[in-house]
């Protein structure tokens, strides 16, 4: 017994030090995407309106894709960045090819719609993003309006009083503020009050419940019916079947997002799909 613990233990080491090794290429590559922008590109996923079903506006989602280890999911990669220092760098990368981005459709004729980035703590808590984003806008010439801004609760913590001049600033220059991932968080209703905040991003884990339970029903109509009181938009993320859909339509939601309505796509993809000319 004692020989089978000595190789269970010799076994559980190797394969810490392959996880290791792993993790370690892994920060690598990705130091080196991030000072090349090799791999690194956005995907975006419509948002629209729940009962038309046109376009509202869109999020833009980080992909990575390596030559050895292919496409990296973001649920590895952004914790990744954050634990190795990237994630200023990453984010500023991001940011500025969905700025140029939206310079481009609106050089080709479309019409762009707003687009929101995630944002992390760390790169939330800057000392100069309101600087950033002002060069930002100003170096891709864009108007108002076209850049908005995703936070989680856990970005905003117990430093709500913190942030509030940081959004006023951003809303000043015209980004529009979601929090994400709502319902998630730890937070307490009460601070959403104070925040300059457009829109309230309702979390996949509840919409995926709806219909099955009593409490998840009833979850979603305070949440939902809290933030109307409050004048935020109420976007329902994750939405996959028509059911959910249909579900939705009780509760004062305004926006969508989901596989049902349309899955993230490359930029030329999207534009195909979901851009349209501006009428001249
Ligand atoms: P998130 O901000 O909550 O983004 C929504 C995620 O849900 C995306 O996953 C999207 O592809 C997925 N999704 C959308 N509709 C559906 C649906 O109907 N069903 C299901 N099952 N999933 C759906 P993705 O792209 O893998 O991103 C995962 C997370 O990684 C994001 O969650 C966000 O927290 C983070 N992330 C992605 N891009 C960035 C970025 O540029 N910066 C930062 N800081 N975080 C990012
Ligand atoms: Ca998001
Ligand atoms: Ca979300
Ligand atoms: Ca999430």
């Amino acid at each position: 017994a004692k020989q089978e613990g000595r190789n269970d233990y010799r076994l559980f080491s190797h394969n810490m030090n392959r996880q290791q090794h792993q993790l370690l290429a892994m920060e690598t590559a990705l130091r080196y995407a991030v000072e090349s922008g090799e791999g690194l590109s956005v995907h975006y996923q419509p948002q629209v309106d729940r009962a038309t079903r046109t376009l509202a506006g869109a999020e833009a989602l980080a992909r990575w894709h390596h030559p050895d280890f292919g496409p990296v999911s973001p649920a590895e990669f952004i914790p990744l960045a954050e634990r190795a220092g990237l994630m200023v760098p990453l984010g500023l990368t991001l940011l500025h090819q969905v700025a140029a981005q939206q310079r481009r459709w609106l050089d080709r004729g479309l019409m762009p719609v707003p687009v929101s980035v995630n944002l992390s703590a760390q790169q939330f808590w800057q000392h100069n993003l309101l600087v950033q984003f002002r060069l930002l806008l100003a170096e891709h010439r864009l108007p108002a309006g076209l850049i908005g801004i995703e936070l989680t609760e856990s970005v905003l913590l117990d430093k709500q009083q913190q942030a509030i001049p940081l959004l006023y600033g951003l809303r000043e220059l015209g980004c529009t503020i979601a929090i994400d991932d709502f319902g998630t968080g730890y937070s307490s209703l009460s601070y959403l009050q104070d925040l300059p905040v457009n829109s309230l991003k309702i979390d996949r884990s509840f919409i995926q419940r709806l219909g099955e339970s009593r409490s998840s029903n009833a979850i979603l109509a305070a949440v939902a019916g809290l933030a109307r009181e409050l004048e935020f938009k109420v976007v329902a993320e994750g939405v996959e079947t028509e059911a959910q859909m249909q579900a939705l339509g009780r509760y004062p939601v305004d926006l969508v997002q989901g596989y049902l309505t349309g899955r993230p796509l490359p930029a030329e993809d999207f534009a195909r799909h979901w851009l349209s000319r501006v009428r001249c």
